[in-house]
């Protein structure tokens, strides 16, 4: 079940749906042979937060100095005894012991090194991970490699900006930021008028291209980019069709070798929409060439899983209480329904099978009383929230399942809580009765592994 190591891998939480999203300007230096980052950012169009804000930076950076608009240094909170949030170190801008207010532009310069993995392999990786294995480097939004504005008063990380940024590697082939195009080393400047997570994969890679998808340090021969495009745009024409909204982006695939030790077989995804990367995998030999599809079921709903983040995690930003369960379980429920076209009906009856019996002794806290977002733990978004998905529909059918998550995609700025999914519910055409049927049964029911046929 390789989407297990998911966990911990997705925050596609979006801020210029709520205003103005922040601009990034300046110079990034990348040491590739010692791990070192250096910046030099003037972040402007800061949204008006008052003095409810926060600037996080990953906890391996070190701040020279964060300046004013006038260029005038100023003091800041956070340098000594500092707090955590994720993976970032919290700091706040001070005038006069006082917060700083609505500060709009900040110039921060900031340096930091980061180990490079090789022989010695991590315990883990995960999307927040600053991760350099000698060849590449890779450095997600989550990893917060980039100041990260935090809006204490919304609870949300506006992680998606505007770019124009110059990245000197003197030891890289290819330079890539997600919004724009990977361009050649050593220096290359990269622009984003659209708010987007500038992710990093920096190093000596090669790209690959076919109509639909762009490939980073991939090596697959013709045939194999050829089915794996394949099977992406049936995935995708599958998803357009049931959810009736297009997905027309292309994607761009990223396989890096991995900074953690696995196991024979793990490997692991994340998506920054619309990067899909995989660490661990090789994706040609997915391909079986020979009879022109992926070589075992088990890469189609991993693949697909990870496609359906373009609804469930960028049309619809989940938050609030039921992030993970709107995020997370919808694109695992998809997946299966992805599969089953594909497979046929065997395919989820062998999947919910396997699933139920896994969780056969799982006790899962209510949706309705969920008041923690993180009580949706790995299991529950991955493995049980499928299953009360998969409930919904033994309730009222397939066709209204996909109607009710038509309706939360077609939702603007709400909080996904437990009232965002009754709402959606009844929304799309769900009476009330089924409604109370199946929220006494699944919802309330601590473990339904027995009611799923
Ligand atoms: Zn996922």
């Amino acid at each position: 079940m390789k989407n297990f190591f998911l966990f911990l891998s997705l925050l596609l939480l979006n801020y210029n749906l709520f205003g103005q999203a922040p601009h990034l300007t300046g110079n990034v230096h990348i040491a590739m042979t010692t791990g070192q980052i250096t910046c030099d950012f003037v972040l402007s169009k800061i949204p008006n937060l008052g003095k409810d804000y926060q600037i996080l930076l990953n906890k391996g950076f070190n701040i020279k100095s964060i300046k004013d608009s006038a260029n005038v240094t100023l003091e800041y909170d956070g340098f000594y005894n500092g707090k955590m949030k994720g993976e970032g170190l919290v700091y706040v801008p001070q005038v006069k012991d006082s917060t700083l207010i609505n500060p709009k532009t900040l110039h921060i310069t900031y340096t930091g090194a980061f180990p490079i993995y090789t022989d010695t392999l991590n315990f883990i990786d995960f999307k927040g991970l600053i991760a350099f294995n000698g060849k590449t480097l890779r450095a997600a939004d989550q990893s917060k490699w980039y100041p990260v504005i935090y809006d204490v008063k919304a609870d949300k990380l506006i992680e998606q900006l505007t770019y124009n940024i110059a990245i000197t590697c003197d030891q890289a082939e290819t330079i890539f930021v997600n919004g724009d195009l990977p361009k050649t080393g050593p220096k290359a400047i990269f622009k984003s008028d659209i708010p987007i997570a500038p992710l990093l994969f920096i190093g000596n890679y090669k790209t690959q291209q076919t109509k639909n998808a762009m490939f980073l340090n991939t090596n697959m021969n013709k045939r194999q980019l050829e089915i794996f495009e394949e099977n992406i745009a049936e995935i995708k024409a599958y998803y357009q069709k049931i959810l009736g909204s297009k997905y027309d982006k292309k994607n761009i695939f990223i396989e890096h070798q991995q900074v953690e030790k696995y196991n024979n077989g793990r490997s692991w995804g994340f998506v920054t929409f619309p990067v899909i990367a995989f660490a661990g995998l090789d994706l040609g030999s997915l391909v079986d060439e020979k009879n022109n599809r992926l070589k075992d079921t088990a890469d189609y709903p991993f693949i697909a899983h990870e496609i359906a983040h373009y609804y469930f995690g960028n049309v619809l930003q989940p938050n609030s209480k039921l992030m993970w369960f709107f995020l997370e379980s919808t694109a695992e429920y998809l997946s299966v329904k992805a599969s089953e076209a594909k497979f046929g009906k065997v395919y989820s009856a062998n999947y919910y099978a396997k699933t139920t019996k896994a969780l056969k002794n799982y006790k899962a806290i209510p949706l309705n009383t969920i008041q923690d977002m993180s009580k949706i733990n790995s299991t529950y978004r991955y493995n049980y929230g499928p299953l009360l998905l998969k409930g919904l529909e033994q309730v009222v059918g397939e066709q209204k399942t996909i109607n009710f998550l038509i309706s939360c995609l077609k939702s603007k700025n709400e909080l996904t809580d437990y009232d965002f999914f009754k709402r959606n519910a009844l929304k799309s055409g769900i009476t009330e009765s089924d409604w109370a049927t199946y929220e006494k049964n699944y919802i309330l029911s601590e473990n339904v592994t027995s009611l799923i046929k």
